[in-house]
């Protein structure tokens, strides 16, 4: 048990859920359709967690309906980095710029969840200066920067372009969402570190949908010294791969954090990137985890399993702090 311990959450799409009408500053009033707030955070141990500007083309709801339309896609991007200077300007929490530690207060690191907010390689720098700290260059279906596990296709001449901007900015790789041939890419290009925000074990879902990791792809990734963050949505978590038919258990998370544990030879290069409310609801949440406040129950399973209390903080902060101090920017 570590009720005591803060945890840092690796994915969470905070601004994405305010535009589409989330009211973030109030607590969520019925738990079985969403969970996510600031007070619902502040009511569990997450403390610091990643929050994305998530963008996509693909169904026109951020303003734009093409990677083409950069001026589109840039302002999307704004109107999301804005909800989060809102929220560190109303002090409700704080944008960690460098370094990354887990404490009382409630703070986040900025990413990138697709890249194409991102005009050009050459506003790399600007976008560091606002906090920016990890990016994913695709969501699902793609950008002008790379194939996404859906639209397939590999990383672009302007992608690996960015690519080393990225590098050049401390800023670090998350291939969540990228084709394998992205990823494989990736690994010959990237200086930096590489993580996995929110992604869970392809083999243990017997899937061929490359939205989750590979094997090899994974164990490249923990040799590299990367980190892997536990997506929580059912259906990354257990066979059949499709939501509506089934639920998945603590379990079921602890399996696939004991498979890239296994891959990595340590317990110390797995944590959490749960998700929450990232375009599904807590009914897709595992029984168990309907809500942050319940991620206890997660530390207790993986302590049944045989994590050390060293190790249980490792998946709570500790592997996610390793990566992020070790950037130099
Ligand atoms: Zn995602």
């Amino acid at each position: 048990m570590i009720s005591q311990v803060y945890w840092v959450d690796g994915h969470i799409d905070l601004a994405s859920m305010a535009i589409r009408g989330r009211d973030v500053l109030s607590k969520c009033s019925h738990p079985q359709e969403a969970c996510i707030s600031i007070p619902d955070l502040l009511d569990s141990p997450i403390r610091t967690f990643f929050g994305t500007i998530y963008t996509t083309f693909t169904n026109g709801e951020f303003g734009f309906d093409s990677s083409d339309d950069r001026e589109g896609a840039y302002q999307a991007g704004l109107e999301q980095l804005a909800v989060y200077d809102q929220l560190v300007n109303d002090h409700h929490l704080n944008k960690q710029s460098h370094g990354l530690s887990v404490g009382s207060e409630l703070s986040m690191l900025l990413v990138m969840e697709g890249a194409d907010p991102i005009r050009n390689v050459d506003e790399v720098s600007w976008w560091r200066a606002q906090g920016l700290r990890a990016v994913g260059l695709t969501w699902s279906d793609g950008t002008r920067y790379a194939g996404g596990n859906r639209s397939f296709g590999p990383i672009t001449a302007e992608g690996i372009e960015l690519v080393s901007a990225l590098d050049a900015s401390g800023i670090v790789h998350d291939v969540s969402h990228l084709s394998d041939e992205g990823v494989e890419q990736l690994f010959d290009l990237a200086k930096g570190p590489i993580i996995a925000s929110h992604s869970n074990s392809r083999l243990l879902l017997n899937t061929d949908s490359q939205r989750n990791l590979r094997d090899d792809h994974a164990k490249e990734l923990l040799d590299r010294g990367g980190v892997i963050g536990l997506n929580l949505c059912t259906q990354f978590l257990a066979e059949p791969f499709d939501r509506e038919t089934h639920t998945a258990t603590i379990e079921d998370c602890v399996t696939h954090v004991l498979h890239f544990c296994a891959l990595a030879g340590n317990n110390n290069q797995v944590a959490l990137g749960s998700d929450f409310d990232g375009g599904f609801s807590p009914k897709y949440l595992p029984i168990g985890v309907k809500h942050p406040t319940a991620l206890n129950e997660l530390a207790n399973a993986l302590q049944e399993a045989g994590f050390s209390k060293e190790e249980l903080h490792s998946f709570a902060h500790g592997a996610w702090e390793r990566v992020f101090n070790s950037v130099e920017c």
